[in-house]
């Protein structure tokens, strides 16, 4: 179980798969495209859920459940966004053995679903806001995919709202991308780039898109969140009105939102190592394994017992008394990425004491078992602060500035990471930056700095500050 997995400096793709297989979190399936989430995946997610959710309704969401099914008629009314998932529907043609009257597809996301919802809903300005999530899978017929990262099949939430004004839907849309960032970066102690997408890479159907970027260790960019201001563009399609105040009828505006179970492969690669998983404690569905060592002895039992007992009121701790040696146990929880790890055996309990290994520094800290409460709380206090600097610390050293384009090639071709450069606002550019790079445009940050006056690719006037990358 615990062979060596390979190193991700030798190959960090296969070091991937390593990870996510051996640590036990997905695993292959006869449904080609598609993964089983195994229990510790799925425990990561259902940490995710909880804490996302808690945040999402101190902003006043409500969740809702929608049809997984939309007919190809409601999918059409809105011609941008049609045109952006037609290539990736799946279709559902025949019910039993009978051909539909009209094909359905399944949901690859579901505004058209809640705004034939909201059509009927809204009447008045008194129906409004509403500010609607769901938790849901949806369906995109990926041609390539990877645990986590791209698969046909994924988890998600949704959240669409409905205002009587652009003010209010603005200000939803950049409300729940600040969500997303402070949520990756305090739970999952992973930093991001707060920003705007470009025109190119907006969501279709969107007037803007917000997204939150994160690096990879491998310096690929990962898109990790986004929000998007629909204006009144879908309320017009769809006939969404309410009446104001004076009796007037008007257009709502609408924004969506979405973060997925991408942000596993997230903490993966960016918090991974040779060893293994190393999941961040705010997330870790176990944040300490009790190793017994000399587990025969009744006083090894025992003690054992009654610390976990007491952590347990605090923490989410398990013990490991299988037959595997020390040794084998270590290597296992190392792979699985638990925090920390507490080891007991006759001499620490004669002395009163265990020693505590934390897994992002292999650190060993021996502690007494008077003030083990006490010493966990720092110590995985500690780890979640380490684990983000040393993320961002990477991040950082990894974000480059260019001034002309052959900077620009030379850094893409060298190294891996972000790039920043100044753009003239053409879709030309981004086009022929990406055919000569491989780079993306990531976002213009919101924090704009001008870093020089012309635009990176072709000289003329510069309009934004851009993050550029390799992209997952
Ligand atoms: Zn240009």
């Amino acid at each position: 179980m615990v062979q060596a997995i390979t190193s991700m400096d030798e190959d960090f793709a296969q070091w991937y798969t390593d990870v996510v297989l051996k640590a036990g979190l997905t695993d292959y399936t006869s449904v080609k495209g598609c993964m089983v989430i195994k229990p510790a995946g799925y425990a990561i997610w259902e940490n995710i859920q909880r804490e996302l959710d808690r945040r999402f309704k101190e902003t006043g969401v409500e969740n809702v459940y929608m049809p997984m099914f939309i007919p190809e008629s409601l999918l059409q009314k809105e011609k941008d966004h049609v045109e952006g998932f037609a290539p990736e529907v799946a279709w559902v043609t025949h019910g039993g053995l009978e051909p539909l009257q009209e094909r359905m597809c399944v949901r690859p996301t579901s505004e058209t679903l809640f705004c034939d919802f909201y059509a009927n809903e809204i009447q008045s300005y008194r129906d409004l806001p509403k500010v609607y999530n769901q938790w849901c899978s949806v369906v995109r017929w990926e041609k390539t995919t990877r645990p986590f990262l791209r698969s046909r099949e994924f988890l998600w939430q949704e959240g669409h709202t409905a205002h009587a004004t652009a003010e209010e839907a603005e200000a939803r849309t950049e409300q729940m991308l600040h969500v997303y960032a402070d949520f990756v970066e305090e739970v999952l102690a992973i930093p991001v780039v707060r920003g705007r997408k470009t025109d190119k890479e907006k969501f279709a159907g969107a007037k803007a898109t917000y997204t939150i970027e994160a690096l990879m260790h491998d310096g690929k960019a990962l898109q990790s969140g986004t929000s998007h201001n629909f204006g009144d563009g879908f309320a017009r399609a769809f006939g969404i009105q309410y009446t104001d105040k004076e009796n007037k009828l008007q257009y709502v505006h609408q924004t969506s939102w979405g973060m997925t179970t991408r942000m596993i492969g997230a903490i993966i690669m960016v918090h991974g190592d040779d060893n293994g998983l190393v999941l961040p404690p705010r997330i870790a569905p176990t944040q300490i394994m009790i190793v017994p060592i000399r587990q025969q002895e009744e006083s090894v039992v025992n003690t054992v017992e009654e610390i976990r007992a007491r952590l347990a009121k605090k923490f989410s701790v398990k013990t490991d008394f299988s037959d595997k040696s020390p040794g084998w146990k270590f290597s296992e929880q190392e792979m699985r990425g638990i925090p920390t790890r507490i080891e007991i055996g006759p001499k620490d309990i004669e002395a009163n004491q265990c020693v505590v290994v934390r897994r992002d520094t292999g650190e060993k800290i021996t502690v007494s078992l008077d003030e083990i409460e006490e010493k966990m709380a720092e110590i995985l206090e500690a780890m979640q602060k380490d684990m983000f600097e040393r993320a961002k610390k990477h991040r950082d050293a990894h974000v480059y500035d260019a001034r002309d384009y052959e900077e620009f090639k030379r850094i893409m071709l060298e190294k891996s990471g972000f790039v920043r450069a100044m753009w003239c606002g053409d879709e030309a550019c981004e086009n022929k930056i990406k055919e000569d790079t491989g780079a993306t445009s990531r976002c213009m940050p919101f924090e704009q700095e001008e870093i020089a006056d012309t635009c990176v690719c072709c000289g003329k006037k510069a309009k934004k500050l851009v993050y550029w990358g390799k992209a997952y």
